[in-house]
């Protein structure tokens, strides 16, 4: 039998955590994507995208990260712009630079940390990919959006439909995308704004189901 304290961790570490309301998230995320700020996830203690075995990318503009990370653990990164490199994982799949149960370079932290918000898995209905393991996906569950107002519930039935168009037609993803579930998972965000028409006369917005050029428009907008 476990001490009322273990039970007690194991309770705590298995709580929904809050993910706020969809419509604002939607749009914080969108806004965020390629910031130097990056995505403001409430990570609380969870660590578990650092010990995922993910390969990190870092782009040739990160400089400061680039002068932190040894030269030993910078890849070549195949097929993405000169110069990206990608950074590995250790025989326990943590990243190098997870230190004494945190991110020894955190002030400058690769992009891909900085973007890295597992609740696009719950927003689009998606799994993370095997690769990213088991911690991933218990943390992804433990999210709950709050739906209350009508502009939460159309904006996720729009992520829902873009979803399955990209998942269908993969070809609609941007170049270079792999159909992971994490770029499709943001591409869906992305192209959401198809699939809802807003009508000014009476107010009222409704879905819509585009065709693939005008998703392609909406992911290269
Ligand atoms: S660089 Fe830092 S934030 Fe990114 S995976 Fe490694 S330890 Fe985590």
């Amino acid at each position: 039998m476990k001490s009322a304290s273990t039970l007690d961790v194991l309770v705590a570490d298995q709580q929904d955590l809050p993910a706020g309301p969809f419509s604002s998230w939607v749009d914080r995320t969108l806004a965020a994507q390629g910031t130097r700020i990056g995505a403001d996830v409430p990570c609380g203690s969870c660590t578990a995208c650092c010990r995922s075995s993910k390969f990190i990318h870092i782009g040739p503009d990160e400089t400061e990260t680039l002068r932190r990370v040894p030269r030993e653990l910078q890849f070549a990164a195949p097929g993405l712009p000169a110069g990206t490199v990608l950074m590995g994982y250790d025989e326990h799949g943590q990243c190098p630079m997870f230190v004494d149960g945190g991110c020894s370079i955190y002030e400058h932290r690769p992009r891909t940390c900085r973007n890295y918000d597992c609740r696009i898995f719950p927003a689009t209905g998606l799994s993370p990919d095997d690769d990213d393991r088991a911690l991933i996906t218990e943390q992804a569950r433990r999210w709950r959006f709050d739906f209350r107002s009508a502009l939460d519930r159309q904006k996720h039935e729009a992520v829902l439909a873009a979803t399955d168009f990209l998942l269908e037609q993969t070809a609609s993803l941007p170049a270079g995308q792999a159909p992971r579930s994490s770029s499709v998972a943001m591409a869906a965000l992305k192209a959401h704004g198809a699939f809802l028409e807003h009508d000014e006369a009476s107010g009222e917005t409704r879905p819509v189901s585009p065709d693939a050029e005008t998703v392609r428009a909406a992911l290269s907008g």
